[in-house]
């Protein structure tokens, strides 16, 4: 459809709407006939090809194909129950990754996007799926838009369109109505189409397609494209996989022909070949890392910390630097102004204007004027203000002065303005003034002195006197106050040209405005803790560096060691000089957006692991760029959202802390589950490869080995996924993900322990067969104990059980206790032992087996304390 070419009223008339939008009742009628407001996304995975998918893997298809075919030529009953457990596996394992997957989409519904749109004459926030056509959308910078517009109003208005027509320039839009039916859509400038960004200024558009009606709807399938979303641990994981299995399949070909040059059944010996490469390849590893990454950040979400990539979970615990934004995040983004400076002295603001009986044309009746006109912030219904929070202060300022915004803003009616952006500093509204235009322009001090021309004293234009004003700023700056600048100009009537090069010029400096906004709480706590986990805090702000280096001094983020950088030097800096200091340098004041990159860039290039918090549409390539880009969930934009791994729901510093500190604690947990699972797994796969060349008959049958499996991975394995965080978690320097899985002595670890099972095993069967007891029955529990004793043995490296708190992990105590009464059924319960080929113990036997594997726990407990011994003198 040819929107472009009707007029705003026309388009209205035609979707029934106004400025006021349609009414709650139309609204729900409409998403009755259009449908949600969502791209058709590629399906996902249903439950049932998904439980296919577990028998995908190769070992598997080759073990049933095996078992059918020995059933069909052998005797039925006794693969029926290898089918049986190989079922059972599959029906586990797809309930775990069931339960991740469905973690994943309701983190993926969280992250979904808001739009603030006019209905019933109020403006409201919803969900971009709930827009239909009709509606009346409001745009803001750093928003995606959510439908196809025809904009109505549009002040400055400019959008990145490049991912629809490739044009990486923003394109400026106006409401006009265009004339030529069959413009490419990059230039009907009167329209904004879904999926593109608004990176500067303000608009309104009325919706006039949704969904796949939508001009990108048309191409949807361009967003359906997904790279490998595995994260660095599981490609490692799935590559060692690779290796191991190759390594495996050699062991167990051997196994095979020893068996069959033994004699025994080739039948069996290929059953249990193959059993044994089923259990032993770790094939599932890299499933259990998502598994155990989507519960961490399903917990997460509860701490207000919402993960948009997986992969976030596992790099949290390497960070080394969080780089932080200060209002908001580390301070409580409540503004209240204390101070002005105005005619050459700092006054108290409370009601000083008011108070003093302002003259109509003096500088502190221009500055209320300022404070209550140059202000998008609005009364809503319950008396309560919205907008930014530095706004609402000077809102509430000019109020309590006597200067109600509301009325002042019907006297003089807004003709025209210049948003606000992080790059200028600064923003200008034009008004219509009792005589001719007025405009007025507040921001950082430096933009405004270097914009303005003379100062108002009293009612007087004086030439701009620098050596007054720089000393109040940096009073009210040290003391950690954010310091605002407010300046005016006059004009004949609205200029023609209005850009800030033509309008923010030749003004009249008119006064400081200083506020206060204190500390959050918590975040004095989670800057110390930083310290202790070898994480450095960094503060990067657009406020002015003395306001900045106060607050940080306050927290503690600066001390003697650190320095404060000015986004200009940081201009200046060469990469390669900025590299040599960045590890110093712990605030930068009066930054660019755009500049943070660089920061990113520096550290990374030094090694370092970065988060990177941001709100606006300039944040985003730093915050694609970190390793872990943080976005603001209440502050924060759309597209800030989009380019970035975590969003926080309280825009809280001390969430990010936190994050980490569960980074660490799940990343820790996946190597436990690793270690107890490999070194186990080694134990068996040494005991089945060495029983044949020490003359032994097969210690265990294909059965027993898949239950040995099937029990040991999956309950106790799943509950060191839920180990508490270590107490010293942050007391320790990052993890460094480099190290990899088999690094720091974790390798030598799952291969010892592995030896020593399987050698332990070896002698219990060459022991309980001379002395007649039922040795394959001890050999089989021995394994099953002994796994026990590893999981609980993985729960630390260096903590024994007692400090651990033996029942802190209650879940895993549950799961030793399952796998005990199940096995407990497989040996005394008498119809279960044809089936798995055991008899039951007597106490003698038992008693052996038990003490075998608490000698397991017993040395894994004394090589604990030497270690502790070692680390502490
Ligand atoms: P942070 O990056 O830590 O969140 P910030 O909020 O101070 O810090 P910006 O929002 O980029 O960073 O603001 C930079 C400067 O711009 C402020 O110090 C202030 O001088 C000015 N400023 C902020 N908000 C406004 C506004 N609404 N109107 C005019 N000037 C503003």
């Amino acid at each position: 459809m040819d929107w472009h070419l009707l007029s705003i009223e026309e388009a209205f008339a035609k979707f029934g709407s106004s400025k006021s939008g349609i009414s709650l009742e139309e609204a729900r009628k409409r998403l009755e006939q259009y449908g949600r407001n969502q791209l058709r996304e590629k399906r996902a995975r249903s439950p049932f090809v998904m439980f296919v998918a577990q028998f995908g893997d190769f070992m598997i298809l080759v073990l049933i194909a095996a078992a059918v075919i020995a059933g069909i030529i052998g005797d039925a009953g006794d693969m029926a129950p290898i089918i049986a457990i190989v079922l059972l596996n599959a029906i586990i394992g797809f309930m775990q990754e069931y339960r991740a997957e469905r973690a994943i989409a309701a983190l993926k519904k969280m992250a979904g996007f808001t739009a603030e749109v006019i209905r019933g004459g109020e403006p409201q926030t919803m969900a971009v799926e709930e827009i239909v056509p009709g509606d009346v959308v409001l745009l803001r910078a750093g928003d995606v838009v959510p439908a196809d517009l025809r904009i109505t109003e549009a002040a400055q208005l400019k959008l990145d369109e490049a991912s629809l027509t490739g044009e990486s320039f923003p394109a400026e839009k106006k409401s006009s109505t265009l004339d030529e039916a069959s413009l490419p859509l990059g230039e009907r400038v009167n329209m904004a189409y879904r999926g593109t960004i608004v990176s500067a200024g303000r608009g309104v558009g009325l919706a006039v397609a949704t969904a796949m009606e939508t001009e990108l709807g048309k191409i949807a399938s361009m967003i359906q494209a997904e790279g490998d979303t595995r994260t660095p641990l599981q490609r490692k994981l799935a590559a060692f996989g690779r290796r191991l299995a190759l390594l495996v399949l050699f062991i167990c070909g051997v196994i095979f022909a020893m068996g069959y040059l033994r004699g025994e059944s080739p039948l069996l010996m290929f059953m249990t070949a193959i059993s044994l490469a089923v259990a032993v390849i770790p094939e599932a590893l890299p499933a259990v890392v998502t598994i155990s990454l989507a519960l961490g950040a399903k917990k997460m979400v509860r701490q207000k910390a919402l993960i948009r990539r997986l992969s976030a979970v596992e790099t949290l615990g390497a960070v080394t630097h969080i780089c932080t934004d200060k209002t908001g995040t580390l301070t409580r983004n409540r503004m209240t102004v204390t101070r002005l400076f105005a005619d050459g002295r700092t006054i108290p603001a409370a009601t000083s204007a008011r108070d003093a009986g302002v003259a109509g044309n003096s500088s502190l009746f221009h500055l209320m004027a300022a404070a209550a006109l140059c202000n998008d912030a609005r009364t809503n219904g319950d008396n309560g203000l919205s907008g930014d929070p530095t706004e609402t202060a000077l809102y509430v300022m000019a109020a309590e002065n006597g200067f109600d915004p509301v009325k002042l803003a019907a006297q003089f009616p807004r003709l025209a303005e210049l948003p606000f952006d992080a790059d200028r500093k600064c923003m200008t509204t034009i008004h219509e003034g009792s005589e001719g235009v007025v405009s007025y322009t507040k921001g950082g001090l430096e933009a405004i002195l270097a914009r303005s021309s003379s100062m108002l004293s009293g009612s007087t234009i004086v030439s701009l006197d620098f050596g007054a004003v720089h000393p109040a700023n940096e009073a009210m700056a040290a003391s950690g106050q954010r310091v605002l600048a407010v300046a005016m100009r006059r004009w004949a009537s609205l200029p023609e040209d209005i850009s800030s090069e033509a309008i923010e010029k030749d003004m009249t400096f008119l006064a400081l405005v200083g506020m206060e906004d204190p500390p959050r709480e918590e975040a004095f706590d989670a800057v110390a803790q930083c310290k202790t986990a070898g994480i450095i805090p960094v503060m990067i702000t657009g406020d002015h560096p003395a306001t900045a280096a106060a607050i940080a001094r306050r927290l503690s983020i600066l001390d003697g060691e650190g320095e404060v950088m000015t986004g200009p030097q940081l201009e200046a800096l060469p990469l390669h000089e900025l590299e040599k200091r960045v590890e110093d340098i712990r605030v930068y004041a009066r930054v660019a957006p755009e500049q943070k990159l660089k920061i990113v860039q520096a550290l990374k290039d030094r090694g370092k692991y970065v988060a990177m918090t941001g709100d606006g549409v300039n944040d985003a390539p730093a915050l694609k760029r970190a390793d872990i880009g943080v976005a603001m969930g209440i502050t924060g934009t759309d597209v800030a959202k989009e380019a970035a791994a975590m969003i926080l729901l309280d825009d809280n510093f001390a969430t990010i802390v936190r994050a980490v500190r569960e980074g660490r604690r799940i990343y820790a947990n996946i190597l436990k589950f690793i270690i107890y699972s490999i070194s186990s797994n080694c134990g068996t796969l040494v005991l089945i490869a060495f029983a044949p060349f020490l003359g032994l008959p097969l210690p265990l049958f294909p059965i027993q080995i898949l239950w040995l499996n099937l029990l040991c991975d999956s309950f106790p394995g799943l509950a060191l996924a839920v180990e508490p965080v270590e107490k010293d978690a942050m007391d320790r320097p990052p993890i460094d993900p480099a190290s990899g899985v088999f690094a720091e002595g974790r390798g030598w670890f799952m291969a010892r322990y592995g030896i020593f099972i399987g050698g332990l095993a070896l002698g219990l069967q060459v022991y309980a067969m001379k002395a007649g007891h039922s040795w394959q029955t001890m050999v089989f529990t021995f394994l099953i104990l002994s796994r026990m004793a590893m999981a609980l043995s993985a729960r630390s490296r260096q903590l024994s059980l007692l400090q651990l708190g033996i029942f802190s992990n209650s879940q895993l105590i549950g799961a030793i206790l399952l796998v005990v009464i199940l096995h407990a059924c497989v040996v005394w319960i008498p119809a279960t032992n044809p089936v798995f080929a055991t008899e039951p113990l007597d106490l003698r036997e038992m008693g052996m087996v038990l003490a075998l594997s608490v000698a397991v726990l017993l040395v894994s407990e004394l090589e604990k304390a030497v270690l502790r011994r070692k680390r502490l003198p």
